[in-house]
């Protein structure tokens, strides 16, 4: 059985004091304990922090990091770093850092393998783009990202990767794509992943949705057979809703 992981995804937002008192309102509100991996992404300078005021409680994860170790990056943060600070996650190739920051596959898979190398799980995130969708190519597009995000991981690297499912036309607008809709491409991605490391490895892999969910869509989304989670984007900023969205996968 895949544990299902509920991932929040807070973007460039909150002050250190709100994300402080956010991370504290879903530790103390969680009452799913071990049944379902909960986790919160956090801005970068607020890492820190945060990873404090969750206590252990609250996975804490950076929301992206440069393939490089250390050295002359201005700007950007290694895995080591988010792991210094105490992250066990890193969101790569969000739709954000793919479409408005030009992040090719070949980008995303050097920050996988640092992000495996540093000792950390990736939650490597694929989708298609709304005129991809309309002219048939999701499969295609979703094969792709897939491969080549993750040329190079091995059998035993892959059984800590997390896949996350984003349609990149449910990301922010509140189209959510259908339970169906989502299923069939988790299903494909989980078929893609079997085609690569086999079975017993790719049955073990939890693909989260990730797209508008909220506390109402959560738990529909959530009970189809290959959809192990969600990476929440909006409705991560307020300690309610995320923890309706957690009860959704209990
Ligand atoms: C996201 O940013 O990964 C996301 C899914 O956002 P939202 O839930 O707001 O659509």
């Amino acid at each position: 059985m895949r544990r299902p992981f509920i991932a929040g995804n807070w973007k460039m937002n909150t002050t250190k004091a709100e994300g402080v008192a956010l991370v504290k309102g879903v530790a103390e509100g969680n009452t799913a304990g071990d049944s379902v991996e909960v986790a919160v992404c956090a801005p970068s300078v607020y890492l820190d922090a945060v990873v404090t005021a969750a206590a252990g409680k609250v996975g804490v994860g950076a929301q992206n990091c440069y393939h490089e170790a250390s050295g002359a990056f201005t700007g950007e943060i290694s895995a080591a770093m988010a792991k210094d600070v105490g992250c066990q996650y890193v969101i790569l190739g969000h739709s954000e850092r793919r479409h408005i920051f030009g992040e090719s596959n070949a980008d995303v898979c050097k920050k996988v393998h640092a992000v495996l190398a540093a000792g950390l799980v990736p939650i490597v995130c694929v989708g298609e783009l709304l005129e991809e969708r309309e002219s048939g190519k999701t499969s295609d597009v979703v094969a792709e990202q897939m491969y080549g995000s993750l040329a190079g991981v091995t059998d035993e690297q892959m059984k800590s990767v997390v896949i996350a499912y984003e349609p990149v036309w449910a990301i922010g607008t509140g189209k959510v794509a259908t339970p169906e809709q989502a299923e069939e491409v988790h299903a494909g991605i989980r078929t893609l992943m079997t085609a690569k490391y086999g079975e017993a490895i790719s049955e073990g892999v939890r693909i989260q949705y990730g797209g508008s969910v909220k506390p109402d869509n959560a738990a529909e989304l959530l009970s189809q057979p290959n959809i192990d989670g969600a990476l929440v984007g909006g409705a991560s900023l307020k300690a309610d809703s995320f923890l309706g969205i957690i009860a959704g996968a209990n």
